[in-house]
């Protein structure tokens, strides 16, 4: 999510997990100043309320132990009220507008409101509960008709389009300068500079969109029900454990279908359980389930992609751009649709060549077994495995115990960042927090000075939501003179009572990764907090924190962390090597699936205002062909009528942006690996010109800073084990 003036007031949370966002900027004028939060009755007296004032604690850290969830709803409406009021405010100053008194002004308002959004959504995410999840559906709409009341203030689009068009006049700091430039594209961008009737054009296409959008993902809800595929015969299920039998029985008796066993279809057009059925015929059946899913029937979603489409380009073509990616891309790092097209295009020849290797092994199994067809897609994971067991028998609880969590923490990741940045965290069990299991630390520079606070919450449990992310609870700002406050959160499961708790290293890899996330936020070092810390776009905000990833299995780190939990031994080399081969199996398939639903998300998104509607699945088949990537055994992860990101509209046109970031994730790992890797003098090229900077500056510029020059995809294909490593 691009963060923006109002990213200020309200929280984002880096995006980690592959899960589609709401829009985060609809542009709905509803009378915000008739909106008002619900009034909880029960609530505490004003002045009993610890979320009006800041926090006295270090940093304005939370003082989780006085704030009740009935504290929310009344700091809420009190929140959006003030910053209205602080808005009115900047409208009505007599003086001309000038920098300090409605950009700066703008930077400083709202304090409250973001204060209660960001320790409130924290909570909703990592420690939920009835009411806290009642209180959120019902701000989602109040939140957004506040966005809303401000990016369509004519009054105040007046004075920041005067400053921007004298911007060269006014002798700004770059860093001012690049501020002044983004609030004013987020203007421009929800419609600020249309005439009156063209704003009633555009809250018509907007209010179609969000009835659309809504309509599509309420029948991709209703579809998952409905395309259950129902199997009579138990025998048909051979290769499924008998937990996952008796879990499809008991499906089936829920779903009316006594004696039966009912299959659920998930998300992506692969399905996990087409992995261990053997029966031939049922995995035709439930891939056809999950591929055909809504094209026909009442809850044939090919209209809605159809006109969903057709709305976008028709809006963007009202802002003045040529269509809707290119609208999309304003602000990102890939900055217009064919560098997004170039980039994935480079990279089709070594992935699709991959694949097809991976599908000769998978032939050649189905060959040796006596199987006399060709690899269909329902084929693929099933073969796969078989194969991946062949060659990297692995046994994931054996590897678990070298990964001891208190050794991944301290001797892995705190190390590592020790060593690049010469960080230190100390405990401080003396801070309050939202739940015994999280842990609170300080990190130090390397001279002594205190940077920021930061809640450790690895733990999964009742009321997180799925999946792993950082967020923030006080965000850095020289202008506010805010230290950064910030979380990770993970699901890692607990060991036993009085028990040691042993990692996958799929999550310590994850541990790694949020922790860069968290480094991005707390080593920023910026003046305006709306351009601080992971405030990036959405295809550079995976750079930190997936370039963090690739110290996990750094020979340094790992001779530093990976012991047995009980004998104290180093990980054997056999078995490590394994671990890492393991990870990059069936990357051929992985990447180009991926790379088919990217390309199917830009073609779909660089269409005109004026292009009629298409043909769907026509319209499917010749993008793919178009780009090289219709390999019939390897339809992409999602198709048009259930792809959430794209069509849904939260990722439209930037589904690609996961592997834009792996890019430079990829790149700059490399590139500090040739320059000697673990050093302090890596990390702090890295720091000063990345994780200080925020979103200051543009980003190719800070990346061409800290690397010299542009980043190739060579370095990806390497990571993915899709090309060899040279030299
Ligand atoms: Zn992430």
């Amino acid at each position: 999510m691009r963060k923006s003036l109002l990213a200020v007031a309200i929280v984002a949370v880096a995006a980690c997990s592959e899960a589609p966002k709401p829009d985060s900027k609809s542009v709905q004028a509803t009378e915000v100043e008739k909106a008002q939060v619900a009034g909880d009755q029960t609530a505490p007296a004003a002045q009993d309320n610890p979320l009006l004032s800041p926090s006295t604690l270090q940093y304005q850290a939370p003082d989780f132990g006085q704030i009740k969830d009935g504290h929310f709803a009344p700091a809420f409406e009190q929140g959006m009220r003030e910053h209205l009021q602080e808005i009115q405010a900047i409208v009505d100053n007599p003086e001309p507008a000038s920098f300090n008194n409605t950009i700066v002004a703008m930077e400083q308002s709202g304090a409250l409101l973001t204060r209660v959004s960001r320790i409130f959504f924290n909570l909703v995410g990592s420690d939920s509960n009835e009411a806290r999840r009642e209180l959120q559906s019902k701000l989602a709409p109040q939140l957004a008709a506040h966005s809303d009341s401000i990016y369509l203030n004519a009054d105040l689009f007046a004075r920041v389009e005067k400053l921007y068009n004298q911007r060269v006049e006014e002798e700004l700091d770059a860093e001012s300068a690049r501020l002044l430039e983004d609030v004013y594209d987020n203007f421009v961008k929800a419609g600020a500079k249309l005439s009156v009737e063209q704003k009633v054009t555009l809250r018509a296409l907007n209010e179609e969109h969000s009835k659309l959008t809504t309509q599509f993902s309420q029948n991709l809800l209703k579809l998952s029900k409905d395309i259950a595929v129902i199997v009579d015969d138990k025998s048909e299920l051979d290769g499924l454990s008998e937990s996952k039998i008796k879990a499809a029985a008991e499906a089936a008796a829920d779903a009316g279908h006594e004696g039966k066993y009912l299959i659920s279809i998930t998300n992506t057009t692969r399905q996990p359980v087409l992995a261990s059925l053997k029966n031939r015929e049922l995995r035709q059946r439930i891939w056809e389930a999950s591929a055909h899913r809504g094209t026909s029937g009442e809850l044939d979603n090919r209209p809605l992609v159809k006109r969903l489409v057709q709305i976008r380009a028709q809006k963007a073509g009202l802002l003045g751009f040529d269509n809707w990616a290119e609208y999309q891309l304003t602000g990102t790092m890939a900055e217009k649709p064919e560098n997004v097209l170039s980039m994935l295009n480079s990279m089709v020849p070594a992935v699709v060549k991959n694949t097809k290797a991976e599908q000769a092994d998978i032939q050649a199994l189905i060959e040796r077994e006596g199987g006399d067809f060709d690899v269909q897609p329902w084929d693929w994971a099933y073969y796969a495995e078989k194969v991946r067991q062949e060659k990297y028998e692995l046994d994931e609880s054996e590897v678990r115990e070298y990964f001891e969590f208190n050794r991944v923490l301290n001797d892995g990741l705190f190390y590592t960042m020790n060593r690049l940045y010469g960080i230190t965290f100390k405990p401080r069990p003396d801070l309050p927090v939202y739940h015994p299991d999280v842990q609170a630390f300080e990190l130090f520079d390397h001279d002594g000075e205190s940077l920021a606070i930061f809640y450790a919450d690895y733990f999964a449990r009742e009321g997180k939501r799925g999946g792993a992310w950082m967020s923030s609870f006080v965000g850095q700002s020289e202008l506010l003179e805010q230290k950064p406050v910030v979380v990770n959160v993970m699901n890692i499961p607990k060991g036993p009572e009085g028990e040691a708790t042993l990692v996958s290293f799929d999550h310590v890899t994850t541990m790694f990764h949020e922790l860069g996330h968290g480094l991005h936020g707390m080593l920023s070092k910026v003046h305006y907090p709306s351009l601080a810390g992971t405030a990036v776009s959405r295809d550079f905000v995976e750079f930190p924190s997936t370039f963090e990833e690739d110290w996990a299995s750094h020979p340094e780190v790992l001779a530093n962390y990976a012991y047995h939990y009980k004998t104290g031994e180093a990980i054997p080399d056999e078995l490590l090597a394994k671990v890492l081969k393991a990870k990059n199996f069936n990357m051929g398939f992985d990447t180009l699936e991926y790379m088919s639903a990217a390309l199917l998300d830009m073609e779909w998104h660089s269409l005109p205002a004026d292009a009629e509607q298409q043909d769907v699945e026509a319209f499917e088949a010749e993008a793919l062909a178009k780009h090289g990537v219709d390999l019939a055994a390897v339809p992409p992860r999602y198709k048009s009528t259930y792809f959430a990101h794209s069509i849904g509209g939260g990722y439209s046109a930037g589904y690609y942006a996961y592997m834009w970031s792996e890019i430079l994730a990829a790149d700059a790992f490399a590139y500090l690996r040739e320059r000697g890797g673990l050093t302090r003098k890596n990390g702090d090229l890295y720091r000063k010109n990345i994780l200080e900077v925020g979103n200051s500056r543009a980003p190719m510029e800070s990346y061409v800073k800290f690397r010299g020059k542009e980043p190739t995809t060579d370095a990806l294909l390497v990571r993915r084990g899709l090309k060899p490593t040279e030299g």
